[in-house]
């Protein structure tokens, strides 16, 4: 089978990412997934791209089918890009519990990788760090100026 037509959707897809032009790049790499539904490469970028225009859910979906998760083996788990990502989406949502959980099985794969080491780190500080609300238990957000449940003054 020829990858041709695949290949020409995928780069323009890029091209139209390197310009900014990120709904053209999406409707390019899908054209590119309705040839080849199983390239971790195009899911990437079209995670990446998901990222940028703050659809982080739809981009998580994406890297979990790339780097997989726990009890099922992803497309390309060794794309070490995926597992940073899909931790900075964690992090960025306070997920700090989640986010240490993907920083340890990277650990498992890639020993020793120093984003893995300080985003394991800085997830078990984050979540050491939590605070609650006093009056009604509320987890609060780190930038909350009062508690969005009771209102009450942080
Ligand atoms: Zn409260």
């Amino acid at each position: 089978m020829s990858n041709s037509k695949f290949d020409k959707e995928f780069q323009k897809g890029l091209a139209f990412r390197e310009k900014g032009k990120y709904r053209d790049a999406l409707k390019s790499l899908k054209k590119a997934m309705d040839i080849d539904d199983k390239n971790p490469e195009v899911w990437f970028q079209f995670a990446e791209i998901m990222t940028i225009l703050g659809k982080d859910i739809e981009a998580m979906k994406f890297y979990w089918l790339i780097k997989g998760t726990p009890g099922k083996e992803g497309l390309d788990p060794d794309n070490i890009n995926a597992w940073i990502n899909e931790a900075n989406i964690l992090m960025k949502h306070e997920l700090y519990k989640e986010a240490g959980k993907v920083y340890e099985a990277m650990l498992e794969r890639f020993p020793d990788n120093i984003i893995a080491v300080r985003g394991k780190e800085e997830a078990s500080y984050e979540l050491a760090n939590v605070k609650y609300c006093t009056s009604c238990g509320k987890r609060l957000g780190k930038n909350e100026k009062f508690c969005l449940k009771c209102g009450k003054s942080i």
